[in-house]
């Protein structure tokens, strides 16, 4: 294979109890402390009262669902007027995606839409963020040490990205503690959502070695522990794992893309009210079987169909499985895990035309290890619908 890049910018702080240094560590930028955080605010409580209790002053604001423009530009509009020494963002992709977007906006001039990416003007961002501490409080979307941030645009319809190398979080703190709480379902959805991060790094036509070691590191701690932690949510080592999981999903995506799930996930999050999560874990299954299906056809070669098979020893810990073996595994996953058909978030056949159109133009379709054909795209959603 050819040279690679990697990057990994930022600090990272793992293990059992380390968000109680966060107080601290925010409160060592300065007084003023924008904590971002999802929609339950009892959950940034403790955080809010430990800042407080050290002498800063907080704003806390709690983003409903995924953060849109209009949420975004309000944060980074009272950044600037209050001059925000530092932002914490605490809780699951929304809020991180949230905070990061209003520290980069805090010292960007402008509108959002001048750097938005496919929608917007693509300015790049060219001033240092705003010191920003990346909390997660679910093991899913590795937000904590990814370089862009998912807006919604709701007069588009469409979810789009604001990306910088600059948007990397400067210090990302991973506390599986704080994943304890997080019912079944939602473990189930993330984790999902942390396997997929996974896998599609794993066969992207840009894995790396660096990526690749993640990724199989990653893809085993998922096959023992994802179950276990939906069955036992105070279970230490399947949280431990589930955290790790996604902080190396994170990693691995921002260095080697994302393929055909988050390249259809992308328009229907835009489309419907539907959690990240949730949507991936039910295309997961239907997308691995479409890209082995499609590499079998043409490209038998591609060293995509070895990643497959590898993914399916590591899913089963079987050495005689392969790829089919690991589909599967995903597939009676799903089931056990009662992860919602796309139909329930609204998707109906009609809708299945828009979402392949759009989904052939989104960012993550590129690291697909195969072109997957309308055809393909549309056999896919009906599948999963
Ligand atoms: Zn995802």
């Amino acid at each position: 294979m050819g040279g690679f890049e990697f990057t990994t910018a930022n600090r990272i702080i793992f293990g059992d109890g380390c968000a109680k240094a966060v107080p601290e560590m925010a409160s060592s930028y300065g007084r003023h402390v924008l904590v971002v955080a999802g929609r339950d605010p009892g959950r940034a409580e403790w955080l809010v009262d430990a800042l407080q209790a050290r002498g800063a002053e907080v704003v806390l604001l709690c983003v409903q669902g995924e953060p849109d423009l209009a949420f975004v530009a309000g944060g980074a509009g009272l950044a600037r007027r209050r001059t925000i020494d530092a932002v914490v963002g605490i809780g699951g992709g929304s809020a991180l995606d949230a905070a990061k977007a209003i520290a980069a906006l805090a010292t960007n001039p402008g509108e959002a839409t001048e750097y938005l990416e496919v929608v917007g003007g693509g300015r790049p961002l060219t001033a240092d963020l705003l010191p920003m501490i990346a909390v997660p409080t679910t093991a899913g979307t590795g937000s904590e040490v990814t370089r862009n941030a998912v807006l919604t645009v709701p007069d588009r319809r469409v979810k789009v990205s604001l990306r910088s190398p600059l948007m990397l979080p400067r210090v990302a703190v991973v506390d599986p503690l704080l994943t304890y709480g997080l019912p079944p379902a939602v473990t189930a959805a993330t984790g999902l959502d942390a396997l997929t991060q996974l896998i599609e790094p794993f066969m992207s036509v840009r894995a790396n070695p660096v990526t690749d070691a993640l990724c199989r590191e990653g893809i085993s701690r998922v096959a023992r522990s994802l179950r276990r932690a939906c069955e036992h949510g105070h279970e230490a080592e399947a949280r431990t794992d589930m955290s790790l999981a996604s902080l190396f999903g994170g990693i691995a995506l921002a260095n080697a893309g994302l393929g055909a799930v988050h390249g259809l996930a992308a328009p229907i999050g835009g489309m419907f009210n539907a959690p990240h999560g949730a949507v991936c874990a039910a295309l997961l299954p239907h997308v691995m079987a479409a890209n082995v299906r499609a590499l079998r056809a043409g490209a038998a070669q591609s060293p995509a169909l070895d990643r497959a098979a590898e993914a399916g020893r590591l899913l089963t810990g079987r050495t005689d499985a392969g790829a089919d073996e690991g589909i599967a595994w995903i597939r009676k996953t799903v089931a056990q895990t009662d992860i919602p058909r796309l139909s329930a978030h609204g998707l109906a056949p009609l809708d299945i035309p828009a979402i392949v159109e759009q989904a052939q133009r989104a960012s993550s379709m590129k690291g697909n290890p195969v072109a997957l054909t309308p055809a393909d795209l549309t056999a896919i959603l009906q599948a999963a619908l």
